[in-house]
């Protein structure tokens, strides 16, 4: 298969034609320590198409010792030539940029379109990273007292770590080690150890971009890498990224040892319809929202709540849209929604389908019929219809492209029924009023509004991550955020007696 072989030709070692994914240490490929390993799955065939390996706390130990010599002079070279190695792997990236996308779809199954988006949105984290020196300047100000000054300056604060998630191989890791790096910190990414391929191929890019040996490192592995990560005493903060249990474990595992965290966890997003929407563009964006990346996205919506009247007409457009859905290998171009993660996420998705079903929900369409002779973890499309807001499928995150639907009478009731999630990732509305749009934007919980926007997913430029239990910790990601949760604030207040002997 032509992915394999552009994906880790140099950087593993081949057992039975199978590659055993390696780490990047201090500059070097190298075999994990571990002996056990996961076996990483195209769920478009089933096809094995590596192993990955379970690291082990020696490699987690070996990587921070890289990490923590070359943060001595890593963190003495002026930020603005530490920047150049990011507009060199910015080009590497753009250059690569097709062959890490499909290597992104043959390891987690997104169509092409998806990858290249994970990829391209991964490359603007690049682009704005490259902006750290200005966003790396402090404050300063004169005679805060009488002759005496103040001046604050932003400092790196030693090693940082990254546990990233499956569903954006490509692109989860660039929302921190680029802000982290540019800042005079050093790193270790450890990827999902489900998609490891896509992140050999970019630490390749990264090497020969000309990064120093030590200052990002890869640690391939599971929960032991994860729990050394967050335990160990020489890292000084962990970025997390994944299910919202695994986030409240990372967040109190590493903040109990003393480390800054930024846990970005699960998602339930609601959409609101109002009866002055525009049908067509809110039933083809809601409609993407829910089945895109095959439903498996964090900003993914879910259930959605139409307004009075627009709820019949909003469900016959929705039912024509989602029949119209080409299901199949992300590969082919007209594929629309490729295939979910396992059989086992594919199980549980199934499950909660049943539930609403069990529930009294109404299965308008069922996804999990006619899959049957598709070789991969395929789900067709789901429309549930009669959603109530005790049911699990209201309440839980369903990661696959399941549509819910609901009919509530007012404005007021949808946001209250959004309000009540434990989630707090995002939340959209479809209307043509302003007013509305301002009422929605100003009452709801989510962090990440979109006004007639099915994902809205912030730019690199803008702070990333949720409220309630979709994000444990206090700064987010991105932009100028990332700057505050890679640095400490230096003050240093002075004062100068004049010496009359000089002038
Ligand atoms: P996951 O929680 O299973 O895994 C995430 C990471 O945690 C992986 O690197 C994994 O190796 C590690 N991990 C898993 N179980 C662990 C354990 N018991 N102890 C220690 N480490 C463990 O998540 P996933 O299935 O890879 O990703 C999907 C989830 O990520 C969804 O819930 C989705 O909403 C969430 N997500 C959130 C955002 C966001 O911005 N909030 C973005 C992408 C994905």
């Amino acid at each position: 298969m032509s992915n394999e072989k552009t994906a880790t030709m140099n950087t593993s070692k081949k057992t039975n034609n199978i590659q055993l994914v390696k780490n990047y240490i201090n500059g070097k490929w190298i075999d994990s320590l571990g002996t056990n390993s996961v076996n990483v799955i195209n769920p478009a065939n089933k096809e094995l198409i590596a192993k990955c390996p379970l690291g082990t706390k020696e490699d987690v130990n070996s990587a921070i010792a890289a990490a923590k010599e070359a943060y001595k002079s890593w963190r003495q070279t002026p930020v603005i030539d530490r920047v150049q190695i990011l507009f060199k792997l910015k080009t590497l990236l753009e250059k690569h940029s097709d062959e890490l996308a499909k290597l992104c779809t043959t390891e987690n199954g997104k169509t092409l379109i998806e990858s290249r988006g994970d990829v391209k949105r991964g490359i603007q984290m690049v682009e704005t990273a490259c902006g750290m020196p200005t966003l790396l300047m402090g404050k300063s100000l004169e005679d805060i007292a009488s002759g005496i000054d103040c001046h604050a300056i932003r400092r790196p604060l030693g090693v940082f770590a990254a546990i990233t998630p499956f569903n954006f191989p490509p692109m989860v890791p660039f929302w921190f080690w680029p802000f982290a790096v540019a800042s005079g910190n050093t790193f270790i990414l450890k990827p999902s150890e489900r998609v490891p391929l896509t992140q050999v191929r970019v630490f390749e890019l990264i090497e020969e971009a000309g990064m120093p040996k030590g200052v990002i490192n890869l640690v391939n592995g599971g929960k032991e890498v994860v729990n050394s990560l967050c335990s160990h005493p020489d890292i000084a903060g962990v970025s997390f990224v994944g299910s919202t249990p695994v986030a409240k474990y990372v967040y109190q595992t590493a903040t109990s040892h003393g480390k800054r965290v930024q846990a970005l966890g699960g998602a339930k997003n609601f959409m609101v319809v109002l009866p002055d929407a525009n049908i067509e563009l809110s039933v083809k964006t809601v409609f993407e929202s829910c089945t895109g990346c095959a439903g498996q996205r964090c900003l993914a919506g879910s259930v959605i709540l139409c307004v009075g009247d627009v709820y019949s007409k909003f469900q016959e457009e929705l039912i024509k849209k989602a029949k119209e859905a080409v299901v199949g290998n992300g590969l082919e171009p007209a594929t629309n929604i490729g295939p979910i993660i396992s059989e086992e996420a594919r199980t549980r998705v199934k499950g909660l389908i049943q539930s609403a079903a069990d529930e009294g929900a109404k299965i308008l369409l069922d996804g999990r019929l006619g899959v049957e002779n598709l070789s991969g973890y395929f789900l067709k499309p789901t429309v549930i219809t009669e959603v109530k807001k005790d049911m699990r499928i209201a309440k839980e995150e369903v990661f696959g492209p399941v549509v819910c639907l609901s009919k509530v009478k007012t404005f007021d009731e949808a946001i209250e029924w959004l309000n009540s999630s434990e989630y707090g990732n995002t939340a959209s509305l479809f209307t043509s009023s302003g007013a509305a749009a301002r009422k929605f934007s100003y009452e709801v919980d989510p962090s990440m509004i979109g006004i007639n926007i099915g994902v809205p997913a912030p730019m690199a430029f803008f702070s990333f991550g949720g409220t309630k239990a979709s994000f444990f910790g206090d700064i987010k990601a991105h932009g100028q955020a990332s700057a505050d949760f890679y640095t400490d604030t230096k003050v240093t207040i002075e004062r100068w007696v004049k010496d009359s002997s000089i002038w």
